[in-house]
């Protein structure tokens, strides 16, 4: 039978994350949207606060609390402002998370540290413009060549992309073995032949920055392999188990966002001469926003416990991201309507939760992968 811990520690996790959000986050959130304009004062004060390497152990730059924790926090900062979250979701479950588990210590005291402590930013570089949902097309190859491998080809839609310092990396280091010959490398920003390209232009999370990165004759030492050669594809699989909890509760905090901005303004705006909050017909809509909300929560927090008992949370955290992300879209939608004309400018905000939500359902696995993923969890199972 499941069971979870739900203690004092997560609400005081709640309530820095939820103050934190309100004072750096909120006030600058629509021009950073506007302007595309990536938060990084904000994202050094999260560094400070141990939002970037929640789940790292202490002794290696991180906070040392549980996966809850994490959750907790992503909502509550992704409430505020989606981009925000990303970017602190892509540094924590893809970048650290991978470092931790399959680091050597010499690489966890060069990389992991000072990306767990915030003094470093991870950009984690799976996708490729013909390798997305199925990323055993890599066409990104690395070669050894005199004791150094040498990386060449094109990486796509690169969270922190222009931004991060340490990249994980994914190239074929054995064509024949296809996703048994991938490997997965970590490469400093400044190594010749790396390029991050330029911005691209998004419907949402604006101000977080996504990019394409060429790589041309990338050389990086054989010390520089995360795990063993060829294992590469599985590590970048259970990254993305976890990364899906953190998408989860990004999705999670932009439909309580939503919410929220909805309940408040139904009770100033006046129609027919009464709130429209005494309307029934906003009224369905209000419980139905918190209904669905209060589910994904609930299949968030049971992913996040598994994953923090050690057991297995491959299926609860896809259904967590397949739910989330979707209701994630309806909720902010009716937050629209519920605002009527005043939810189509950005001022309200809630047209750019709507923005934002779309990407829950297609990136770290479409909602099409989602169920694909539940549907071969379920079948295992018999
Ligand atoms: C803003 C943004 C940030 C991103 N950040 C990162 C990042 O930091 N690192 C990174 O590596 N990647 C990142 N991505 C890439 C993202 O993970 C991919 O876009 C996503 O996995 C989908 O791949 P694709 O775009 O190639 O679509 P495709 O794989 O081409 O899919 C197109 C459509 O076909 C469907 N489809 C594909 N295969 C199947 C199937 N077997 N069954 C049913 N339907 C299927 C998909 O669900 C989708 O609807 C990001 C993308 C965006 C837009």
């Amino acid at each position: 039978m499941f069971s979870m811990e739900y203690g004092e520690i997560h609400e005081m996790i709640r309530q820095t994350a939820r103050d934190f959000a309100r004072e750096e986050v909120a006030p600058s959130v629509i021009e950073r949207d506007i302007n595309g304009e990536f938060p990084r004062e904000i994202v050094a004060k999260m560094g400070e606060l141990g939002f970037l390497g929640m789940m790292v152990p202490e002794e290696w730059g991180g906070s040392g609390l549980d996966c809850v924790s994490y959750v907790i926090a992503m909502e509550e900062i992704s409430k505020v402002d989606a981009s925000v979250g990303v970017i602190m979701s892509v540094n924590n479950s893809l970048v650290c998370w991978g470092l931790e588990t399959y680091g050597t210590d010499e690489q966890k005291e060069r990389f992991l540290r000072p990306l767990a402590s915030g003094q470093k930013l991870g950009a984690f570089c799976l996708s490729e413009p013909e390798a997305g949902s199925d990323a055993t097309q890599q066409h990104t190859t690395a070669e050894f060549r005199d004791g150094m491998w040498y990386l060449s080809g094109m990486k796509n839609w690169i969270t922190n992309g222009t931004s991060a310092d340490t990249y994980i990396v994914f190239a074929q280091t054995d064509r024949e073995k296809r996703h048994k010959g991938i490997t997965c490398f970590i490469i400093d920003r400044h190594t010749p032949g790396f390029e991050p390209g330029k911005k691209e232009d998004k419907l949402g999370i604006r101000s977080s920055d996504t990019c394409s990165i060429g790589l041309t004759n990338v050389a990086v030492p054989p010390e520089n392999i995360l795990g063993e050669a060829g294992r590469g594809f599985n590590i970048a699989m259970e990254s993305l188990n976890g990364g899906r909890i953190g998408i989860a509760s990004q999705a999670l905090g932009i439909a309580q966002g939503a919410y929220e901005a909805a309940l408040r303004y139904s009770k100033e705006r006046k129609a027919f001469g009464r709130p429209i909050a005494e309307l029934q017909a906003i009224q369905m809509k209000l419980a139905d926003m918190s209904m669905k909300i209060e589910a994904a929560r609930l299949l968030i927090l049971k992913a996040a416990t598994l994953k923090d008992k050690h057991e297995t949370f491959i299926k609860e955290a896809a259904q967590a991201k397949l739910f989330a992300s979707k209701i994630a879209v309806e909720v902010a939608l009716e937050a629209v309507q519920v605002h009527g004309g005043y939810g189509y400018v950005r001022e309200y905000q809630v047209e750019r939760m709507l923005r934002d939500a779309k990407i829950t359902e297609i990136y770290e696995g479409t909602s099409e992968i989602q169920r694909i993923v539940i549907a071969r969890e379920l079948l295992k199972a018999l």
